[in-house]
């Protein structure tokens, strides 16, 4: 009924689109979408395949390989993206996860069709009474439906809150959360914020 007196609008401006959830031309053409070549083990993108060192995989990954064995990330986040990303994390414009999602899917697509399950990243509880929703649930929910996997939205526990990691750069972000979300008897770790 609204879709009727509001036409859907860009992700990203107020430019009529087709369907809610998508992108218009101009927009499109200015999101920087990743794509391979890529680092096999943290999916930054190369410019090209031969950036990467043996295996495929980037210098920074080489000198100290990260706790995760393998990462892909849908965008690069540049101020397109966060456009999309801002108004999702802080805005509580929650339908944008339906957006996200099939971009996730096709980023990750490697890692899903090996995945069994899907675990977000949890928010302490103290962050999720002031935001309200978990984001990173949101989207491991839409991914989990279109990838056709379980999601066990409860298999880590933020122990620790951290403080916001919008503005931080890459090594106070690691700190940060290092040790942060674990399973019950904090065996299992990740990161994210
Ligand atoms: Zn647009
Ligand atoms: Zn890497």
């Amino acid at each position: 009924m609204l879709d009727l007196l509001l036409p859907p609008q860009c992700l990203t401006c107020d430019a009529p689109v087709e369907a809610p959830g998508r992108f218009c031309a101009p927009c499109f053409r200015i999101t920087g979408f990743v794509t391979e070549p890529a680092c096999a083990r943290c999916g930054v993108p190369f410019a090209v395949a031969a950036q990467g060192g043996p295996h495929g995989v980037c210098p920074a990954c080489q000198e100290r390989p990260p706790e995760f064995f393998r990462a892909r990330a849908a965008l690069r986040y540049d101020a397109q993206a966060r456009r999309v990303v801002l108004p999702f994390k802080h805005g509580d414009r929650v339908e944008i996860a339906a957006a996200l999602a099939p971009l996730m899917a096709r980023a990750g697509a490697a890692l899903l069709a090996e995945a069994d399950v899907l675990v977000p990243v949890p928010l302490h509880r103290s962050r999720l009474f002031t935001r309200r929703y978990n984001q990173a649930a949101l989207l491991a929910g839409a991914l989990a439906r279109l990838a056709r996997l379980p999601l066990l939205p409860d298999a880590l526990i933020r122990h620790r809150a951290t403080a916001s990691l919008g503005e931080r750069g890459v090594a106070a972000r690691a700190a940060e959360v290092a040790g942060a979300p674990g399973g019950p008897d904090r065996a299992a770790g990740a990161a994210g914020g």
